[in-house]
């Protein structure tokens, strides 16, 4: 919680800051007033749309209550931004699923450098913490090093690793990695997979053909299919997000990278753009450095 706080910290200097400049600055809630204001959304990075949709919301709410005070219209946008983060806006299931019975399989997916590999590893470590049986597939067959990463990582967290030679086929491992799933009844298996965004039709293929590898042995798998983004990239990690919607169609994201970032407000517009909960948000490069997205806490963090 803790971390959570300091993480949230510095999108709150930059976001919360913002806008609480834009209340000292303003004398009368005019049209130059909301003007500001939706720049100030875009450039806490909330996203086009969203910024667009809460000024307009806000005019009218302005008009309607004759709101003129700066408190009070700061305190209507707080809470509209609590009720689109929040659970109360939509009934958002932010929390991972497990099968009931047999392997759970978890699917990464995700461009290079958004932090996959380090989301395994530290998930992995949870998971085992809690006394989960875990297991690794390397299908990052693409990136050099990869495999290795995540054997490291494999070693951290004292979870096996099925891997096969870099360059080959990823469908290969996640298949030799079901089968010993099933086999050993392993509690989760997790994924790793390569992020190829620059040829997409080869990266649906691919998906596809892991996705069905895993659905001949798992019918009902994989639980999630969780996309990794890079949450200091802004509006990139949404167009981002965006594309690898088109590829795959995914369960939920996981925004990583909060710690270093001023741009909290990501976290607004891929969930109002796409449509996609976010389940987990990485705070830093440690292995304890993950935590579960809480939306309410999330929101009151940019403006305490
Ligand atoms: P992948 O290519 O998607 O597997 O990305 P990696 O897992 O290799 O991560 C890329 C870099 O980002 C590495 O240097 C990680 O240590 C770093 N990284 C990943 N997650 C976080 C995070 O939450 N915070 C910070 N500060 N760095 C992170």
């Amino acid at each position: 919680t803790e971390k959570y706080d300091a993480a949230l910290e510095k999108s709150r200097d930059s976001f919360g800051a913002r806008l609480n400049k834009l209340f000292a600055n303003f004398r009368t809630v005019d049209e130059d007033f909301f003007d500001d204001l939706e720049e100030t959304l875009i450039g806490a990075d909330v996203g086009f749309e969203t910024a667009v949709r809460i000024t307009d919301e806000l005019r009218d709410e302005v008009k309607l209550r004759n709101v003129h005070d700066s408190n009070a219209v700061a305190r209507v946008i707080v809470q509209k931004l609590v009720d689109l983060y929040g659970e109360s806006g939509k009934d958002e299931d932010n929390s991972l699923h497990f099968a009931e019975e047999g392997p759970t399989v978890f699917l990464f997916v995700g461009v290079n450098g958004a932090g996959k590999t380090t989301t395994i590893g530290k998930l992995a470590n949870r998971l085992h913490k809690e006394g989960k049986s875990v297991l690794l597939a390397a299908a990052d067959t693409f990136r050099a090093g990869a495999i290795q990463q995540l054997q490291v990582w494999g070693e951290r967290d004292d979870v096996p690793v099925v891997a096969g030679p870099e360059g080959g086929d990823p469908a290969a491992v996640v298949y030799d990695a079901v089968v010993r799933a099933k086999k050993e009844n392993t509690d989760v298996l997790i994924v790793d997979t390569a992020g190829r965004l620059q040829n997409k039709v080869n990266l649906m293929n691919e998906l596809a053909k892991i996705k069905r590898v895993i659905q001949r042995e798992l019918p009902d798998q994989p639980a999630e299919v969780l996309l990794v983004v890079d949450g200091t990239t802004g509006q990139n990690a949404l167009s981002q997000a965006k594309e690898f919607n088109q590829t795959t169609e995914m369960t939920g994201l996981v925004l990583t990278k909060l710690d270093g970032s001023g741009k909290g407000g990501i976290v607004l517009a891929v969930r109002n753009e796409l449509h996609v909960p976010v389940k987990l948000v990485g705070l830093g490069e440690g292995i304890d450095d993950l935590a579960d997205f809480e939306p309410t806490k999330f929101v009151y963090g940019l403006f305490k």
